[in-house]
């Protein structure tokens, strides 16, 4: 089948009210104190930070400025780290653990300030997320989590029993599930055009749709080479994530790009969102391979998201898939219509953490794992800080060594179909466990 007949259309649903355009073409100069590469949240918030402290600083990106996963996201606030809090103590010890989980809380609060002092029109609501158990045994584990989790950090979380489940969610799939008030929505498009007004105001320059084809080292500073021609800079920062090309070769073979897919249903009657999602939460679930999804900001969609194993072009199965997902958890919406199905890239990387790092003097703020929309303007804040030799506003939990390098990888994930599977034999486990 022809993926126009599932999704009306193949472009963000988030477009329509913050369209991704081009910007008008720079001069360009010679020398910068900072070069940044990408103009996504990452680079942007580092932009944003260097002008505003007067450093002469402009952002390069190969497409228009968002058209990475910045604009294409599911604008849920998660700011999630992939490994959990026992994973985190055992490999790092109890203190980095607490560290890393205490800077999420920080991110957040930093992104919520962010948008309310600037001002900035994102529809950002503080909606709270529904976390779905899959089966009983899981639901006590997560309900401790929550305890914990409050305790620990003082986060608002708690657990909501199977019985009292539908006043979160219209829906019998899940055994019980968790809420934490900490997390919310924004529309990722306007907010990431928001910031890009906030960063220009500020005297960032923006070069749209100009490729940074190699940097180099060049005495005390780098000469990068752009597709608008070569510029001396003092320092340079790489903010290229799920984007990733080959002009940083030494983080191609350490980030591995996945496809995420989002879709968005047709507006439903006021009846049928109040049934389904009666407190407009943003929701996820406790399976590996399994999805979030959230009310459009006016309320009267939902948009679901997961995994697009596809590698090229815009086939028609992971739509499929992504519908029957939606189906599954709310039976009522079998015949329901599809207005949007796009992808954008998130980037992996083998320890799932994002991260502050520095190579041969270029230093890089990447790897956010599919939760960039806290993590990546909060470390690409951080990384300007530290580009500026500041030493407390630079101070990150997430300022480790580089990733770790991928064997016999170059930038075609040929391990993914196997990695995937992995997590898929996960899941039918979990399931059985839960005797579904
Ligand atoms: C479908 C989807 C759903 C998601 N949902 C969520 C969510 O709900 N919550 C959440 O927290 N996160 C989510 N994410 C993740 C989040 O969107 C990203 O982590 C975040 O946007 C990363 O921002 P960034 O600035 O690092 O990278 P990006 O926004 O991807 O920007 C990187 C930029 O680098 C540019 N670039 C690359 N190479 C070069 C080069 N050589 N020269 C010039 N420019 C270059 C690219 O053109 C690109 O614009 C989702 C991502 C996707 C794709």
């Amino acid at each position: 089948m022809h993926e126009r007949r599932i999704a009306e259309q193949s472009t963000p649903f988030w477009w329509k009210l913050a369209p991704v355009t081009p910007l008008p073409q720079q001069p360009l100069a010679k020398k910068l104190d900072v070069l940044i590469v990408g103009a996504g949240y990452a680079g942007l918030s580092a932009g944003l930070a260097l002008a505003r402290a007067g450093r002469s600083v402009a952002a390069f990106d190969a497409m228009s400025p968002g058209e990475g996963a910045s604009s294409r996201n599911g604008g849920i606030t998660s700011g999630s780290i992939r490994p959990d809090y026992a994973t985190l103590s055992h490999r790092f010890g109890e203190q980095k653990a607490m560290a890393i989980e205490a800077e999420g809380k920080l991110a957040r609060a930093f992104l919520y300030d962010f948008i309310e002092t600037e001002r900035l029109d994102c529809d950002f609501q503080l909606t709270g997320l529904f976390k779905g158990a899959i089966g009983y045994e899981q639901y006590d584990t997560m309900a401790r989590g929550a305890e914990a989790l409050a305790k620990r950090l003082g986060i608002e979380s708690y657990a909501v029993p199977h019985a009292e489940q539908r006043n979160y969610i219209g829906t019998d799939f899940y055994r019980g599930g968790t809420v934490r008030r900490d997390i919310g929505g924004l529309n990722p498009a306007k907010f990431h055009a928001e910031l890009l007004r906030v960063a220009l105001a500020s005297g960032l320059t923006v070069h749209s749709n100009t490729l940074v084809t190699s940097i180099a080292r060049d005495g005390p500073g780098f000469r990068v080479v752009t597709s608008a021609g070569t510029v001396q800079a003092r320092q340079v920062l790489v903010c290229t994530n799920g984007y990733t090309d080959g002009a940083s070769p030494y983080l191609r073979r350490r980030l591995v790009p996945v496809r995420s897919r989002i879709i968005a249903t047709e507006e439903l009657a006021p009846d049928v969102m109040a049934r389904l999602m009666p407190k407009l939460m943003m929701m996820g679930e406790g399976l590996q391979l399994g999805f979030y999804y959230r009310p459009s900001p006016d309320g009267r969609r939902i948009l679901l998201g997961g995994r697009d194993s596809s590698r090229l072009g815009d086939p028609a199965a992971p739509t499929l898939r992504l519908r029957k997902g939606l189906v599954k958890r709310f039976p009522e919406l079998e015949n329901v219509r599809l207005s949007h199905s796009w992808f954008g890239n998130v980037a992996m990387n083998r320890d799932m953490l994002p991260r502050i790092f520095e190579k041969n003097g270029v230093l890089f703020a990447t790897g956010f794992c599919g939760s960039g929309v806290v993590w990546a303007p909060w470390i690409g804040m951080r990384a300007a800080h530290r580009l500026m030799g500041e030493s407390t506003h630079a101070r990150s939990a997430f300022d480790f060594r580089p990733p770790a390098f991928i064997p016999f990888y170059r930038g075609n994930p040929w391990f993914m179909p196997a990695v995937i599977q992995g997590y898929a034999l996960q899941d039918r486990i979990a399931m059985w466990r839960a005797k579904r």
